[in-house]
């Protein structure tokens, strides 16, 4: 597919200042960002077009770059410190990691899970440290899980520093003979639109210009060995499918000493034999027999965790579906509870008795033929109840 115009995507004109680009960004990435539309695909895809496109705008050089030669001018530059191959792996952690560098999530969202939001604070300096990498793990909860907040434990494989060389990767020192000491790598590439000089980091010695004189052989002079840690997350109550808490500072540590990076957890909703779940609200269907649906009472009905009297009017229909306030799932970020919808069947027994029989002749003598109000079907039911 080809790629879209990063101006158009941000639907800035080519000459837009910085601040108008970062206007124009903030915008697009809180409309789509996962958070806001779990499970939607094309969200997903525009949030990720968006951070892209503002990666390289935001960055004056890339931009010139991007003026000059289009997408050919800037493929393959990351422009993420710790991330390899440029934007052929951009994937959605990396559009997250990038969102909340620059904008810190959304405010309250992030503090409400004890983040730090974008304060991972990038080394500056001759000495380039390279971050670590994010990992990402999902987690599935029921929705008792939901309704309550849970702590999860999570087996997690990731680098940590190298206790023998304490990550930094061995002893001794000498210039890094990859880079002459520079600690920067200059390729120089022919493309279609002439001769491209390529500036990067040294990839041996990280940017710092030298490399010890005695590897590590625990490590192999990384400075970082794989370990499995069990990982305890807060969940709180009310998260849904798609969206993410970031845990800062556990995912895998960087090379020679690199800080850590996060671990991005992201949210799973298991299917429920009972409920299903529509935004804070759960619906279930509870079957009732015809004589309580005719003279009315009480049914008890299935809720999170329990069960809860109903009060059936004389005359339900079947398909009628009646609101208990308070029911559903609690609200993230705010007060109070969303509502469950009990959908009511009317149960038709497959067995008689010989007295039931009996009895139901009499009523459809009385009754004939007689039956009021078409049916309608149960989304057009569901629409009026909770009006939209
Ligand atoms: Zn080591
Ligand atoms: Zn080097």
């Amino acid at each position: 597919m080809a790629k879209r115009d990063y101006y158009e995507i941000l639907g800035v004109a080519k000459d837009a200042t910085e601040d108008q680009i970062k206007k124009a960004y903030r915008k697009l990435a809180l409309k789509y960002h996962p958070d806001k539309n779990p499970g939607n695909k094309e969200a997903e895809d525009k949030f990720k077009e968006a951070t892209e496109a503002y990666e390289i705008l935001k960055d004056s050089q890339k931009r010139a770059q991007y003026d000059q030669f289009g997408h050919a001018g800037v493929s393959g530059q990351g422009g993420f410190g710790g991330f390899e191959g440029g934007f052929g792996g951009f994937d959605l952690s990396d559009a997250l990691r990038a969102f909340m560098r620059d904008f810190g999530g959304f405010g309250g969202f992030d503090d409400f899970f004890g983040g730090a939001g974008a304060q991972q604070g990038r080394r500056r300096g001759r000495t380039r440290v390279e971050r670590g990498e994010d990992l990402q793990v999902k987690v599935s909860l029921s929705l008792e899980e939901i309704a309550s907040g849970v702590e999860k434990k999570i087996k997690l494989k990731h680098f940590v520093r190298c206790p023998k060389c304490d990550g930094k990767g061995g002893s001794g020192s000498r210039q890094c003979p990859q880079c002459d000491g520079t600690g920067e790598l200059r390729r120089v590439s022919r493309t279609l639109f002439g001769q491209m000089v390529n500036i990067t980091t040294c990839n041996m010695c990280g940017g710092s210009g030298s490399i010890v004189s005695d590897k590590c052989n625990e490590c192999d002079g990384e400075g970082r060995v794989k370990e499995t840690s069990t990982l305890s997350i807060k969940i709180p109550p009310g998260v849904s499918a798609g969206n993410y808490i970031p845990i800062h500072g556990s995912g895998n540590v960087g090379r020679r000493g690199g800080p850590a990076g996060d671990v991005i957890v992201l949210i799973d909703e298991k299917s429920h034999p009972v409920f299903q779940r529509r935004g804070d609200d759960l619906i279930a269907e509870v079957a009732i027999n015809f004589p309580l649906a005719a003279l009315g009472g009480e049914v008890e009905v299935p809720i999170l965790n329990g069960k809860a009297k109903l009060r059936i009017p004389p005359g339900t229909q079947s398909g009628k579906i009646f609101r208990m306030r308070g029911k559903g799932l609690p609200r993230i970020n705010s007060y109070g509870a969303g509502d469950e919808l009990v959908r009511v069947i009317v149960w038709v027994p497959e067995k008689l008795s010989a007295e039931e029989k009996e009895l139901l002749k009499k009523l459809a003598e009385i009754q004939g033929e007689k039956v009021a109000g078409a049916d309608r079907s149960f989304f057009d039911k569901l629409r009026e109840t909770i009006g939209v």
